[in-house]
């Protein structure tokens, strides 16, 4: 039997405000343990929640740039249980009028574009951590309720995504998206991306979809990724021996790379959501919402058309240079102090994302953006050869100088003036005597050899066609 899988993604982002979603206490990562609480987020008798408008402009952001639909109006609601990370007893999200509906996110698979629909997008806050020692003769949990009330958006798509390739491409581009409207830092080992993968399977010529089960917080693209994988497995091989898959919630363990039940539909909570009394409906102008759309940045897709049109570079390039937003701008700062961009783009693709990578550095951070481009120029106007470049652009980056500066203070200058060259030429066949017979003897070899001389004496700052252009005409003599 042949089986068709079917997924469906929720993606919980933290919004990077500076303050949480009702309460005017911090969000900084890394913070002392219960050091930023205020009575709001430790659920006191009597604190009363107040909406932080920045976590509502950042959600509109991320609602609008997906294409979503954003409501004038919404509602927040409790859901309630009990867990020692919550301490008010319920959390407060959007259960029943979310603020924004009816996304789209595009991904490049084989064979053209596919759009996965977001089904809705609401607001909502985080609960706290517990922490459990990890002595296991010490039977002590540890409450951090620094994250409690941390602003949240979850994403919900429908059962679009096909497999778990389609899922992470699917993911990389939501990130890519909130990172570019700087929403969130989308940083997934602090959490602040999670993933709730929805897997199915249904037998090959079929239409009904297959019981979901839902494994609850990924929080990699590699676990989404084999999480999914194992889950289609599992699923296919129970519908094969006969079995059926019931509804239920799993945990991915990345260490044995399988999935674990952790609760059944009939173990799920029931959370009597009800609206929030204590909140008031929220309610956005259109002018506001248009006002929230115009100061969009252009996204990745959008930039990545214009270097395209625009600038005339290859897809490939338009791909990398605007894979990471901050590249984007480097590359484009490169191109408004006057490079030319298919020149800026090779420098900034290879060299500089090769830097990037292998040190794990912030482009900026190496030097900025009109440094390049001076690079360039000095290759440009023939002042230093492409050869010499990679080791001005080595010395750029490790001490930080300008390029100009480093090629005078080295003397690594082209040798362009003709007449210096021929003088250089004719050092090396005075020095070079047999080679210079055996060129007139025929043996092709030694013109090779006078030419490497010729570099060798120069350090590779002569102008190579010149330089064998004159080579060539002093043997003729
Ligand atoms: P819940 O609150 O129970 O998680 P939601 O409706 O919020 O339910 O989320 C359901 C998620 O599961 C959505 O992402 C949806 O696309 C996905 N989904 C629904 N049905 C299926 C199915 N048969 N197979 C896979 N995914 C599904
Ligand atoms: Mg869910």
């Amino acid at each position: 039997m042949k089986f068709i899988p079917t997924i469906g993604l929720e993606v919980h982002c933290q919004l990077n405000t500076q303050s949480k979603l009702f309460s005017p206490a911090a969000t900084s990562f890394g913070a002392d343990a219960n050091t930023e609480v205020q009575t709001v987020c430790l659920g006191l008798p009597g604190a009363l929640p107040v909406l932080n408008r920045e976590a509502v402009t950042k959600a509109v952001k991320a609602g609008l740039a997906v294409e979503g639909l954003i409501h004038e109006r919404s509602k927040f609601d409790r859901k309630n249980y009990f867990y020692p990370d919550l301490p008010k007893g319920y959390q407060i999200t959007q259960f029943f009028e979310p603020y924004c509906t009816k996304g789209k996110i595009e991904i490049a698979i084989e064979g053209g574009k596919k759009t996965i629909r977001i089904t809705r997008i609401h607001i909502e806050e985080d609960a706290g951590k517990l922490m459990h020692s990890e002595d296991p003769a010490v039977h002590e949990s540890y409450v951090d309720l620094n994250r409690a009330g941390t602003p949240l958006i979850e994403i919900v798509s429908e059962p679009d995504i096909a497999n778990s390739d389609e899922a992470v491409l699917y993911l990389t581009e939501l990130k890519k998206i909130l990172e570019y409207v700087d929403v969130s830092d989308c940083n997934m080992e602090q959490g602040s991306l999670r993933v709730d993968a929805n897997v199915s399977v249904r037998p090959e010529g079929t239409e009904k979809l297959g019981t979901r089960v839902e494994i609850k917080n990924l929080n990699s693209f590699k676990s989404v990724k084999a999480a999914i994988e194992y889950e289609i497995r599992r699923q296919s091989e129970v519908i094969e021996e006969g079995g059926k898959i019931v509804q239920e919630t799993r945990l991915y363990n990345a260490a044995r790379d399988v999935t674990a039940a952790m609760r059944s539909k009939e173990e799920a909570h029931d959370y009597r959501y009800f609206p929030d009394p204590d909140l008031v409906p929220l309610i956005l102008k259109r002018e506001a919402i248009e006002g929230i759309r115009k100061e969009l940045p252009e996204l990745a897709h959008q930039k990545r058309a214009r270097y395209v049109s625009e600038f005339g570079l290859p897809e490939y390039d338009a791909g990398v240079l605007t894979a990471e937003r901050e590249t984007a701008l480097y590359f484009e700062d490169v191109i408004r102090a006057g490079a030319p961009a298919k020149k800026a783009s090779n420098w900034v693709m290879v060299e500089m994302l090769a830097i990037v990578k292998e040190q794990h550095k912030q482009i900026g951070s190496l030097f900025p953006p009109t440094n390049l481009a001076e690079l360039i120029h000095l290759i440009d106007s023939g002042m230093i050869s492409g050869k010499i470049a990679k080791d001005v652009f080595a010395e750029m980056v490790q001490s930080g100088k300008k390029a100009k500066a480093i090629v005078e203070e080295k003397g690594m200058a082209q040798i362009s003036d003709a007449g210096a060259i021929r003088e250089i030429v004719l050092a090396v066949m005075a020095e070079h005597p047999s080679s210079v017979a055996d060129f007139k003897a025929g043996k092709d070899r030694a013109l090779k050899h006078l030419q490497g001389e010729i570099m060798k004496k120069t350090r590779g700052k002569v102008n190579p066609q010149v330089a064998n252009q004159l080579l060539g005409e002093e043997l003729a003599r």
